[in-house]
This record gives C-alpha cells, structure tokens and sequence, in this order.
C-alpha cells in the first residue's frame, strides 16, 4: 500500500456530508409515481380495485408476445449486448434512420442523463419551457449546471422568441422540448423547432409520446442538423414502463461519443427481449394504441360534461385539465378514494390541475361515475 497519498489526519475524520457536491445540497428532488403494490399499501385499498390513471402507463400491458418471448428467452445468467446491435437495427428500420445514429437506454431517462452529463459543466445552462416534464430540471440540477425558465405560452406554445433570446447568451448550451409535451398534450410546431435549431443549441425533442400523435416525428431530421437529438421510448406505446427501454436518434458521430460514455450493459436482458418481441410485433401493439387515441375522445367528452374541468386537446395518452371553482387536490383525494389515481399539479405556471392518463373504456366510465359524484 502506497501510504505517501493519505491526507495527513489532523481533527479526525471528516464528516461524510461535507464531501457531498455543495450544489446538491439544496437540491429539489424528482417526485415519481408511485406503482400499484405501494398504491395499494399506503392507501388500504386492494390492488384490483385500483384504477392506475396517474403515470400515463398503457392500460393494455405488453403485448403476448413479449411475455411469451421472456419465458422462452434461456440466458438470463448471461451478460446482455453491450452494443444493443439487435434491437438497434430493429429500431433503425422502425424510425427510418441508420443503426449508427441509435443510442438506447435505461429508459429515455438514462439518455436525458447521458446528455447532460456529455454536454455540461458547472456555468453552463439549460433552457426549460414549462409547464414541462420534471425530469430535464432535476437532471440539470444534479450536474450542477443552471437552469433557465422560458415560460411557455397559455396556449401551451413555445414562446419563440423568448425561448431565442435566452439561448443567444454565451452560457445557454442545450434545450429540453417535449413534442408532445407532457404534461400539456400539444406537439412542437415545425418553425418552432427550427428556429430553435438555428440557434446551434443542442435541442433535445422528447418524443416519449410521439406514437399517439397524429404530428409526424422529427427523428428523420437528425441527418440535416447535428444538433438535435430526439428521444423515443417503450414505455408508453409498447406498455414496457416497468423494464425501462428508451433510445435517443443522433447524428452518428453524437452516437458514438455518446457510446463511449455509456456503461455498457445499461439496458438489461428482459428489457431487449422485450423490446425486440415489441417490433416484432408492433401491428398488433399500435392496434391498442388506436384503441387508446379512440379512448381519448370519450374521455375528453366526459371531463368536459363534469362542468368543472377544461380539459385541453392532447396528442398524446393523456389529458390534462384546469378546474375551475374547486380545489384540484380536493378533486383528486375523491377520486382516490373510489381508487382512481391521477396525477395533481399545482406548480405557478400550472396551478389547480389534474392531469388523466387515457385508460380503457370501463376506466373513462369509473371516472365519470366518480366525477359525478364530486
Ligand atoms: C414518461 C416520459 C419519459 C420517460 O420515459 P422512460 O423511457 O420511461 O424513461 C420521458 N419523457 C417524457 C416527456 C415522459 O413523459
């Protein structure tokens, strides 16, 4: 052992919370959704009497496929693809881009992760539009980097213009924008996006909703600008939420830094059987997701008739609404009570809301039941 680099000991050990990044300190923590087992403890109600509305999870599940794929797969002891490279050329002719240009993940989580922790350093900024998804402000704040708020407009658009302004200062490297956006429901306008682009910023167009929505990706566009990345995920579409499988779609050459920081088995054994039995079968799986956009519409129909809620058009598998003239907090503890989970935001740019996953048609009719009694 080499002693000669040990810090000489003066007053004893430090404390451990003094080695802790100071930035973390105040950080504000992500607030998950919780699953139906933890549901079901922590508000006595029994699991099948559970309606789980609040984490825009597919009420349908995987598709049989899957599950009949995971049984039979027999290497679960075996260490998965380090370069994913079967599920990558499925994906490569899923979107329509080259297999090089695909990084996959952890979830779409990991390569939000990932990105931040390519791109930025202490001084640098991220540009948030919100009301957004939660995760682009904490992963900013875990890397130390700063954050810069560009309200979106009441419509729910980008506010371009200032979006533009703030990324034309020197700091501002990188912009999160979710198409469509979560938890608001409306996708990203092509001049909006390419205004955005013409900036240089790295812009990060989170499609993690992209297969309900009837606006076209933008993932074929990452071979005319370096710098977007696009994020797509299983687990909204495909119903694989639970074994965590998302992608980002790069330039190549993005792909490939962004592949030597990757740790390599991110994505484990089930979640590529999964994913790839998803392709495989994927007729069948947007046939439930057609199923999902037909189920949006009643639900719609049925917020609206409550007279207290103003629900806002959506393309994705849920719906958010402003309530008037109630407490939303009140609204959603009613309906939990009738073992109906949806999510609560009471934020400054997104006070008194509820927001509903899209669930099947008997989920629409508990709600509406419920809302009626409210
Ligand atoms: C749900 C969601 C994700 C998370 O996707 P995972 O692949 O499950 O990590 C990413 N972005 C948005 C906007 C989401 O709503």
């Amino acid at each position: 052992m080499n002693t000669s680099d040990a810090a000489p000991v003066s007053g004893g050990p430090r404390p451990v919370s003094s080695m802790v990044r100071p930035h973390l300190k105040d950080l504000v923590p992500y607030v998950p959704i919780l699953p139906t087992d933890v549901l079901s403890r922590e508000g006595g109600i029994a699991p099948e009497a559970i309606i789980k509305l609040d984490g825009n999870e597919n009420p349908y599940g995987p598709s049989p496929k899957v599950r009949a794929a995971l049984e039979r797969f027999d290497a679960y002891h075996i260490y998965p693809d380090p370069n994913q490279g079967t599920l990558r050329s499925k994906l490569a002719e899923y979107v329509g881009v080259s297999p090089a240009s695909i990084i996959t993940g952890n979830g779409s989580d990991e390569i939000i992760d990932l990105l931040v922790r390519m791109f930025l350093e202490p001084g640098d900024t991220v540009v948030n539009c919100g009301p957004t998804f939660g995760m682009y402000p904490f992963v900013t704040q875990v890397c130390g980097a700063a954050l810069a708020e560009v309200a979106r407009r009441p419509d729910f658009s980008l506010d371009v213009d200032a979006v533009l302004s703030v990324l034309a200062r020197p700091a501002s490297k990188l912009i999160f924008l979710a198409s469509p956006n979560n938890p608001t429901g409306n996708p990203l306008a092509p001049r909006e996006l390419h205004a955005v682009l013409a900036t240089g910023a790295i812009v990060v167009v989170d499609e993690a909703y992209q297969e309900f929505s009837s606006a076209p990706s933008y993932a074929g566009e990452v071979a005319q600008h370096e710098n977007l990345v696009v994020l797509r995920t299983f687990s909204k579409w495909a119903g694989l939420a639970g074994l965590r499988v998302g992608y980002g779609i790069m330039a190549p050459q993005l792909a490939h830094l962004m592949d030597q920081i990757k740790p390599p088995y991110n994505v484990n054994v089930a979640g590529l059987v999964a994913a790839e039995a998803s392709l495989d079968d994927r007729g069948y799986i947007l046939g439930r997701v057609g199923r999902i956009i037909e189920e949006r519409a009643h639900l719609f129909a049925r917020l609206r008739v409550a007279g207290f809620l103003e629900p806002i058009a959506s393309e994705a598998n849920f719906i958010l609404c402003r309530v008037r003239g109630k407490d939303a907090g009140d609204v959603k503890q009613k309906l939990e009570r009738q073992g109906i989970f949806i999510k609560h935001i009471d934020t400054p740019l997104l006070p008194n809301a509820l927001r509903f996953s899209v669930g099947k048609p008997e989920h629409t009719a508990a709600i509406a039941a419920a809302l009626g009694s409210v």
